[in-house]
This record gives structure tokens, sequence and C-alpha cells, in this order.
């Protein structure tokens, strides 16, 4: 059977995890990224060498591929609109993602169809500022923020001030600080049928605002499961998402559950399901966009954890020899980028742990053990 083609936009590690499935599927996937050592780029026939943000780029895209579909949102969903238009086939479809490329729009927009969601406004003015007087306060870049970039807890005017004086990018999201107990996330993926598959709840941990690892299952009640598996199904059939979606969650003290933040695409707290379940999220990302068949994940394990490797200094090495120690652990999957450069914070790879019952307790301690060879 001839291989069809979906193209991406982005070429980064998420769109380098769904090449690597594609042929599998028969599929044959075209990417659209700006730089030819993008991680993707060495695993696909085919490329765009263009920003995401090209729409000119993705037209020549578009005339390539069956379908195409995102692993990176910072698009430009204006110069896009005319290519759907003209029949170009975007999953999820441009009206899914335009309420949720900017922070402030998509706290409305969730807000607006009922979910629950941190108190926030947009905050615009230098006189604003005046009207802040309970910290710690959040405040976020509105577009373009990924990482933690862009998102700052202060503490104080004094903090608020020097960052709305260096940044100097009004409007800003502003938003109440959660005093959450736990951070928690779910993937949940949507086909043209309608039908919705939801992965299981996650803990993510995060420092400095950036994620170092998620533990599969996350260990929280029935009630609050319900409640989050409801939150992904809600959003997914209001947006009509053909695709899969990351949700980022707060639970709070009192366990009522605060939606964070969308990730339109794959995410890195699915990252666990390429080792740890049949049908990965990358894979069911293919799935739904090639309209082939999706069914509920078969679990290999009853639980996972992955450590991201972050970047910690400025370097060309390619860790081979701690990536090896990494791999010696029993249970442990190592995936590796293959970014030629390393930067502090840089996300160069991720470990996957499977975990039999009697592991599951131990689950942060085997994260740590992960971060103490490789930040050794
Ligand atoms: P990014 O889009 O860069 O990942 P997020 O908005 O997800 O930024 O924020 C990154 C992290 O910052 C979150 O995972 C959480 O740890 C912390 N954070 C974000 N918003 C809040 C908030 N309102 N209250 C408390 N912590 C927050």
């Amino acid at each position: 059977m001839k291989s069809k083609q979906v193209g991406v936009i982005g070429g980064g590690q998420l769109a380098w995890m769904m090449a690597e499935i594609a042929p599998r599927l028969d599929l044959e996937l075209i990417v659209q990224t700006p730089k030819q050592d993008d991680p993707a780029v060495i695993c696909t026939k085919d490329v765009v060498l263009a920003g995401v943000d090209d729409a000119i780029a993705t037209k020549e895209l578009a005339s390539r591929c069956h379908w195409i579909t995102f692993e990176n949102e910072f698009i430009d969903l204006d110069a896009l609109r005319s290519l759907a238009q003209q029949g170009v086939c975007f999953r999820p479809s441009l009206d899914a993602l335009a309420p949720l490329l900017d922070k402030y729009e998509q706290r409305s927009y969730l807000s607006s169809i009922g979910l629950p969601v941190p108190q926030f406004r947009s905050l615009s003015e230098i006189k604003d500022l005046e009207t802040i007087t309970e910290f710690p306060i959040v405040l976020k870049a509105r577009r373009h923020g990924y990482d933690g970039q862009g998102t700052f807890i202060l503490q104080d005017k004094a903090e608020l001030t020097a960052i709305w004086n260096k940044f100097q990018c009004p409007p800003m999201l502003l938003e109440e600080f959660v005093p959450f107990t736990k951070e928690l996330a779910v993937m949940v993926a949507r086909n043209a049928a309608g039908k919705i598959i939801v992965y299981p709840v996650v803990e993510t941990h995060q420092k400095n605002q950036v994620c170092r690892w998620v533990i599969a299952p996350a260990a929280i009640s029935v009630k609050v499961k319900q409640e989050i598996e409801q939150i992904a199904r809600t959003l997914v059939d209001e947006l009509q998402v053909v695709g899969i979606f990351g949700i980022e969650l707060f639970l709070t003290p009192q366990e009522t559950i605060l939606v964070n933040e969308i990730a339109p695409r794959t995410h890195n707290s699915g990252h666990y399901t390429l080792d740890a379940c049949d049908i990965s999220q990358f894979e069911m990302q293919l799935r739904t966009v090639a309209d082939l068949e999706i069914a509920t994940p078969q679990f290999k394990t009853p639980g996972a954890v992955m450590v991201n490797l972050l970047g910690y200094e400025n370097s060309n090495s390619d860790y081979q020899a701690k990536r090896d120690r990494l791999a010696d652990l029993p249970q442990t999957f190592v995936h590796w980028y293959g970014k030629s450069e390393s930067r502090l914070g840089r996300k160069l790879g991720h470990v996957t742990v499977l975990l039999k019952e009697e592991e599951l307790a131990q689950a942060t301690a085997i994260a740590q053990k992960i971060e103490s060879i490789w930040y050794e």
C-alpha cells in the first residue's frame, strides 16, 4: 500500500517521536521546521525548511500532504486561514486552535464553557499595577511561553514592577497564585467521528516552573479522576477536536481542580505512553489525523515514571556514558533527541522506567535516582 503523507508544523522532539511511528501506520511525515539539525529532520525523508509561523511554507507543505497537524502552536493562525479556505485539511482545525493560542483568551474560553480556572485578568498598563495588593501573584506572557519561560511567580510589588519594566510586553495575563497540593495532567484524543480516548491522569513535578518528572498514574481519588476525565471530554467535544490535547491542572488543598493550561498537541506529560502502553500519544495523534481506528490503550505495567533529561551546561557532548548508565537500570528506556547543542534547561531527552505494583510507592525515589545520575 502506498503511504499517505502527514504534514507536521514543527520539527522538534515531538515530531521526531511521531515520525518514528509513522511507517508502521503506512504514513509518511513531512515536517516544517526552521533548522536542518532539528530532531525530526533526521528521520523524515522530506522537509520544508521554514519557521513554524511561515504560512507560505505551509502552503508548500500542504501541496505534498493529505493532512496537516501540529507539534508546535506558535503559528500565524490568520495567515493559515486562507489555506483552510482553499481546502487544506488542518487537524485539529484552525477554529479549534483559535481560542487557545493566547493564554488570556484561553482562560476566557475555558471559563466560558464552564471549566474551572484560576482567577485571572489582563494587565495592559503600568497604572494597573497599583490595583494589585495581594501576593504572591502570577504574571504570564500571553503568547510564546514554554517550559516556564514567560511565567513569573512574584512575591511583592517590587518584583512585579521589575518584571513588568523588564519585559515591556503588555498586555500580560495576571492570575491568582494557586497553592496547589499536586500538579496533574491528562492526554485526551478525539477522532473525526467524535470518539474520545482519555489516557490516565498523571502527576507532574515542576522545579522553577519546568517539568522535571511525571508519575503515571497519579495517586488521586476516584472523584478527582472522574472530574478531570469530564473536563477533558467537555473540552475536546466543545472544540470538535481531531487530534490529541494535553491538559495541565492544579489540585487545590480543598481537592478542587483548576485547569492551568491546554497544549493542543502531544505533551511532555504523555511521553511515558511510548514505553508503558500499546498506543502512545504520538501514534494516537497520527491515528486521529489520518482517520485510522482508535482504541483505549492497553498498559504493559501498573505504572511508570518519566524523567526529563534537561541541559545543565553549554556543551556539544552527546552524554553517551551517562545515557549508558541510565539504560542499564532495570525496566528503563532512554530516549535521546539527538540535539547537537546542550544549553541550560534544554530538553535533550527523557527516560521512562516501568514500575511493578510493589514499586509504585517508590516512584519519586526512582525519579530522584535518575536525576542523581544525570545531574551528578
Ligand atoms: P508554560 O506554558 O511556560 O509551561 P505554565 O503556565 O504552565 O507555563 O506554568 C509553569 C509552571 O508554573 C506550572 O507548572 C506551575 O508549577 C507554575 N504556575 C503556573 N501558574 C501558576 C499559578 N497560577 N499558581 C501557582 N503556580 C503556577
